[in-house]
């Protein structure tokens, strides 16, 4: 199988932050593996922007040491690194201030695609889409890329989004969530809306429940300063999580373009009960003589942020009355891996008579690391001596049905940004959205902040506090156990 690449029309990109930990480990990258691909014309152009003082060669320099770094070894090839660098431009700019306007005014090319990439700290998204305008470098038809986090709540998402509205439409307005430019991802679409298998079982009446997991093995390293204010469920949850709750649980769209697909998934989120006290676990990481805890990696002894969340949520909505949906994230987890399970109901009667430990039907999309479905299916164990069940997977791995193919899936970063290039919003996120889903998330936080609730500790290494199992225990439910 032949994979087709079409090349995008001749652009300038603008990387604000272009010198920051995310250009370097996905950004940049990720537009070198498009250009290897291909899918670059010669007229492409990204000029990094950032707030050090470097020449052109610098930078050039800077990014073909990121490239050596973050771009798998079989695909660095020379002559293709110095045809992509040939590409880049720096400017130095400071966001807030005056240098650097004129002469990124002066480089980039009003007559080719424009987009400028905000991958600075959110204080800063504000200030570049106002001097963007006030320059008049802003047109039109450019686009510009807003990173997360996208406000800390609904009061400041609605602050940002007026903001933005003020210089841009929001057509001009892409809003990364990094897990929606995951393969997988869209692959859910894909297997829902392109089959018919499927959704005349995705619904309540056979959909025993869901469960969506983002396990990270990783603490919460050099960024405790920022985390200790978020908490797993502004990081994780309000967004990424969200986002695939509601792919998993929305309405078939009437065509797959933007605005068709947003607003299905913002039907979701608005037909969300709310969460109460006793379907919510929160849990820390505590040290364990080996490594350090939650706290000291924040270096806040006192904090009560919780960097795992477990909830239990219900879609109220004719398809889903009675379906729970179980989330849970964290860090410092066993294993790294994100999956969504749709576990199915049992066949109304068993004609095999009982049978111990049936586990029954489940669909498990896994989105890292390795992304690819399994559909376990019941058949029976071979051998003589009656007839007894057993599940096995139904395995669609990209790498076996695809070939190679399979196994080339492009990063998030990448696809996101040839989007962008094409114009084409469907896996962003949409203002009112984003606005939604903090709608829910705010009384949800504001519930525990008001009640006190300390998070429960949890092991390093562990799959989160026992309170969590015990959410899943009482409903007569397990979680699914969290492995690569
Ligand atoms: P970083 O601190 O590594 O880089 C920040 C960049 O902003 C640098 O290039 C710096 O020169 C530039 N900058 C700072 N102040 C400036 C100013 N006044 N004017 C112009 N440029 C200025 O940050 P990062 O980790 O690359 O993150 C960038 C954005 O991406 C943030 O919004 C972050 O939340 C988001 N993000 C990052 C990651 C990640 O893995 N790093 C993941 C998801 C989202």
């Amino acid at each position: 199988m032949v994979s087709r690449v079409i090349p995008v029309e001749p652009f300038d990109l603008v990387i604000f932050g272009g010198t920051g930990d995310l250009a370097r480990r996905k950004i940049l990258p990720g537009l070198y593996r498009r250009f290897l691909a291909g899918q670059m014309p010669a007229e492409a152009r990204i000029i990094g922007a950032a707030r050090s003082e470097m020449s052109d060669d610098d930078y050039r320099a800077s990014i073909r040491a990121a490239i050596g770094e973050f771009v798998a070894k079989p695909k660095q090839d020379a002559a293709t690194i110095a045809a992509f660098l040939e590409r880049l431009r720096y400017v130095a700019i400071d966001a807030t201030g005056d240098a650097g306007w004129d002469r990124l005014q002066e480089i980039t090319r009003k007559d080719v695609i424009q987009a400028f990439y905000f991958s600075v700290a959110p204080t800063l998204f504000g200030p570049l889409a106002e001097r963007l305008h006030q320059k008049g470098i802003a047109c039109e038809t450019c686009r510009i890329v807003v990173e997360k986090p996208f406000g800390r709540d609904l009061a400041s998402a609605r602050a940002l989004n007026a903001t933005l509205a003020e210089h841009f439409h929001e057509r001009q307005i892409y809003r990364i969530d990094h897990y929606l430019g995951k393969e997988t991802v869209q692959n859910l679409m894909a297997v829902r809306f392109g089959n018919i298998l499927f959704e005349p079982l995705w619904n309540a009446q056979y959909v025993d429940h869901i469960q969506i997991t983002v396990a990270e093995t990783v603490g919460v390293g050099g960024r405790g300063a920022y985390y200790d204010k978020a908490g797993a469920m502004r990081d994780m949850v309000q967004n990424h999580l969200m986002q695939l709750l509601c792919l998993i649980a929305m309405e078939p769209p009437a065509r797959f373009d933007p605005d068709a697909v947003r607003d299905e998934k913002v039907k979701v989120i608005r037909a969300l009960d709310p969460v109460a006290p006793e379907e919510i676990v929160r849990g820390q990481y505590q040290a364990n003589g080996r490594e350090p805890g939650y706290r000291e990696d924040a270096e806040n002894p006192e904090s009560l942020t919780e960097s795992f969340v477990a909830l239990r949520l219900h879609v109220s909505n004719w398809r889903w009355k009675g379906t729970p949906f179980y989330l849970r994230t964290g860090k410092k987890l066993k294993a790294r891996t994100s999956e969504i399970a749709v576990v199915f109901k049992d066949p109304p009667h068993s004609i095999f008579g009982p049978q111990e430990n049936r586990r029954g039907n489940v669909l498990a999309i896994k989105l890292q690391p390795n992304e690819g479905m399994t559909l376990r299916v019941t058949i029976k164990e071979p051998g003589p001596g009656g007839m007894r069940l057993v599940e096995v997977p139904l395995d669609m791995s990209f790498a076996e049905a695809l070939g190679p193919n399979g196994t080339d899936i492009p990063d998030a970063y990448e696809r996101l940004v040839m989007d962008v290039i094409r114009g084409n919003q469907t896996l962003f996120m949409r203002g009112d959205e984003v606005e939604a889903a903090w709608a829910w998330a705010d009384p949800v936080i504001a519930g525990w902040e008001e009640r006190g609730d300390r998070p429960f500790p949890y092991d390093p290494g562990s799959s989160g506090p026992e309170e969590a199992q015990i959410l899943m225990h009482r409903d007569g439910r397990r979680w699914r156990e969290i492995r690569e």
